[in-house]
């Protein structure tokens, strides 16, 4: 086998909730079993792997039947509650056979927001690896409601993999990849490498999702898209297919769709900014002046060049910038609260609005 370590980096692979559960929704741990011989291969080899696995839910739902009173946010925290412990038993047991350590990471879409919570749970996934346990991540479904929720674990795939540096994401659901049509539909054929910078790829893809988890194809190519431009290859893949994982680790050649990682990788400020775009508490409106600056890259955003301030945020919040034709040219991690920078509008302030090492402008980086 061979070993292609320095070519694929740290791995990510996030398992759908369609892949880990059966056609009613009980745990197919015959199927988790082979992901996780997979798995077990690849760490005896040497990589370090971040599994993000759904199936929560899913496996939480044939155990119980909540009354009519409850809600159906309430019964799906439940059904999260109860699954999640099934989940991860079961994968504690099969990683144990292979003397592999286990352990559970739940995040919440707010412990991307604040720069702090980030570097902790960066730091705690780091010390698991280096203590070769297994980081096994899922949403904390039991506290995530509507805004507040990731819009499914595909998403939260691609923050943790950028969050971890990793070089490779394999996301895996009940499907070979992305078809120029429907899947089964004759002359429908899988599209093999997708590069960045291709454009109309979505025309191809269907809305519809799976019968138990939240994503579908669109979420997976939108996620895949940005998290290669940010030098991470990622591949769209079957994972009830048999061997899949360690087909694509070897170059085999499995039905996948590779999206081709660009060469660009950003620091490690810029790629947290480049997932917190959700997080913005409000709006800065700046000159024509201002907004040149920014867009030559180099240019932190001074008070001189702001003209307008749209809501309410605090010193270390995430702000949209916007020119003045309305036109958001990027986001940044604001030096001012919202009272004190509307207070000195187009005035010439030393310390800037965003410093240049916490502003991403659109298309630069
Ligand atoms: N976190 C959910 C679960 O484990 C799945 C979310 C999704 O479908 O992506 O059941």
């Amino acid at each position: 086998m061979k070993n292609n370590k320095a070519k694929f980096g740290r791995i990510a692979i996030k398992v759908g909730s369609n892949v880990v559960t059966t056609g009613d929704g009980s745990l197919n741990t015959g199927r988790m079993l082979r992901l996780v011989e997979q798995i077990a291969v690849l760490i005896k080899q040497g990589y370090e792997v971040i599994l993000i696995s759904s199936g929560a839910v899913a496996a939480g739902k044939t155990d119980i039947n909540p009354s009519r009173k409850t809600s159906l946010i309430s019964s799906k925290q439940i059904w999260a509650a109860i699954g999640q412990v099934k989940l991860m038993s079961n994968y504690q047991f099969l990683f144990g056979k292979y003397g592999i350590g286990a352990g559970q990471v739940l995040a919440a879409k707010d412990s991307f927001r604040d720069r702090l919570h980030y570097l902790n749970m960066k730091n705690c996934i780091s010390a698991m690896l280096e203590n070769n346990v297994l980081p096994i991540i899922n949403e904390n479904d039991t506290i995530s409601i509507n805004e507040l929720m990731f819009t499914d674990n595909d998403e939260l795939s691609g923050m943790i993999s950028s969050m971890m540096d990793c070089g490779t994401l394999i996301i895996l659901s009940n499907v070979d990849g992305i078809y120029t049509g429907p899947p089964g539909r004759n002359g429908s054929e899988i599209l093999k490498k997708i590069y960045a910078g291709t454009h109309d790829i979505d025309k191809y893809i269907s809305a519809s999702t799976s019968e138990f988890g939240r994503g579908g194809m669109l979420t997976k190519y939108s996620i895949a898209r940005g998290i290669a431009k940010e030098g991470i290859n990622v591949y769209i893949a079957n994972g009830t297919r048999d061997s899949v994982i360690n087909d694509i680790i070897n170059e085999k050649d499995v039905p996948c769709t590779h999206i081709v990682a660009s060469a660009k990788r950003k620091n490690g400020v810029k790629k947290w900014l480049s997932h917190s775009d959700t997080f913005a508490r409000g709006i800065v409106y700046v000159n024509d002046g201002a907004r040149d600056a920014l867009l030559s890259g180099h240019a932190s955003l001074l008070m001189i060049g702001v003209s307008k301030i749209e809501g309410f945020f605090k010193k270390g919040d995430i702000i949209r910038i916007f020119d003045e034709r309305g036109d958001q040219i990027g986001i940044g991690k604001s030096g001012y609260d919202s009272r004190k920078a509307e207070s000195c509008l187009g005035e010439k302030l030393k310390i800037p609005l965003v410093h240049n090492d916490y502003l991403l402008i659109n298309n630069k980086e």
